[in-house]
């Protein structure tokens, strides 16, 4: 009998055809059982919304917490997607997922009254923050490492291009050097918590090399877990009217493969890929079009590896 692609994969921590290092994989691994994320919006804004009126160009009304089931309290958004989800998988394991705008961006004491609130909910076995490394204040460290003691705790912090005339030009608002000094402080004072790392492609004005560096930048930081993205352009946004104007052009396909294939190689083995490409919600995705087809991109990137020989991780240099 001919060899499989799963009997030929080099890659380690994989028992599949996967040649990376599956966020289901590593779920199963730690929950013994396949775990599933309940996204939620605790109502929060974000830094420079707050000081400046807008965020980044290309993010939604709603803080990329669009999937989230549009309900006033987090118990009634929580059973709702759990709901939704359960006639998919099984929902008995749950990581309660604080995904909409900066969820470090309010008092301590409210910050601590709602990760209470989401951990008590049946199911939940973790908790994933989604937050940005200029808004993780002293206190709020503090409050975290509090939390990683009780619960398997992910931060998640948006760095999208370690260029900062990049991060100038889509408004985010912080600097690399920033985001360093933020992931820093999250490693030394909240050990116990695992660190996703969040990188777009196809930003405006970045080619081929320069999400590279962002990549080589982050695996140096040897970070737990990464979610690549790429750039979706959402009506309603900045970002939309760049793209009306003839300003931005998203990535095709094809170039989108070859960057993730290429950032998998140079990322860490360890280094769980969280997601390899987002959802683009069909009522508001204005482009790239080809991006609904999910599975196609997914299918495209295996197959790219495997007809390469490639893996995660086989050009990083530590
Ligand atoms: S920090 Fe995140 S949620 Fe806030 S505007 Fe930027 S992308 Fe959107």
């Amino acid at each position: 009998m001919a060899a499989t692609q799963r009997d030929v994969n080099p890659f380690p921590y994989s028992d599949s055809n996967k040649r990376y290092y599956t966020y289901d994989y590593y779920l199963r691994k730690k929950f013994g059982v396949k775990a599933v994320k309940i996204p939620l919006d605790a109502g929060f804004s974000c830094p420079h919304i707050k000081k400046d009126g807008f965020g980044c160009t290309f993010c939604s009304q709603r803080g990329s917490g669009d999937t989230v089931p549009e309900l006033p309290s987090l118990r009634e958004q929580y059973d709702a997607g759990r709901r939704a989800l359960s006639s998919k998988w099984d929902t008995s394991v749950t990581l309660a997922y604080l995904q909409a705008h900066t969820n470090t961006f309010a008092p301590r004491p409210v910050l601590e009254r709602v990760y209470d609130e989401v951990l008590s909910f049946p199911g939940v076995r973790g908790l994933n923050i989604a937050t940005r490394a200029d808004c993780l204040p002293p206190d709020v460290l503090d409050l975290l490492a509090g939390v990683s003691e009780k619960t398997a705790l992910t931060v998640e912090l948006g760095l999208q291009s370690s260029n900062d005339v990049t991060a100038g030009r889509i408004h985010r608002g912080h600097t690399f050097a920033c985001f360093l000094r933020g992931f820093g402080d999250l490693r030394e004072r909240v050990p116990k918590a695992e660190i996703c790392v969040h990188l777009i492609f196809g930003l405006p004005g970045e080619d081929a090399d320069m999400m590279m560096k962002t990549v080589s930048d982050t695996a140096s930081l040897e970070p737990d877990q990464v979610k690549i993205h790429l750039l979706h352009v959402l009506d309603g946004t900045p970002l939309a009217d760049e793209w009306r104007r003839g300003g931005y052009v998203p990535l095709t396909k094809e170039a989108y493969v070859s960057a993730v294939c290429t950032a998998l190689t140079l990322l860490p083995p360890r280094t769980v890929i969280a997601r390899l490409t987002g959802d683009g919600l069909p009522g508001s995705l204005l482009a790239p079009l080809w991006s609904r087809k999910k599975v196609s991109v997914i299918n495209d990137i295996d197959k790219k590896l495997y007809s390469e020989g490639l893996y995660q991780g086989c050009r990083f240099t530590g």
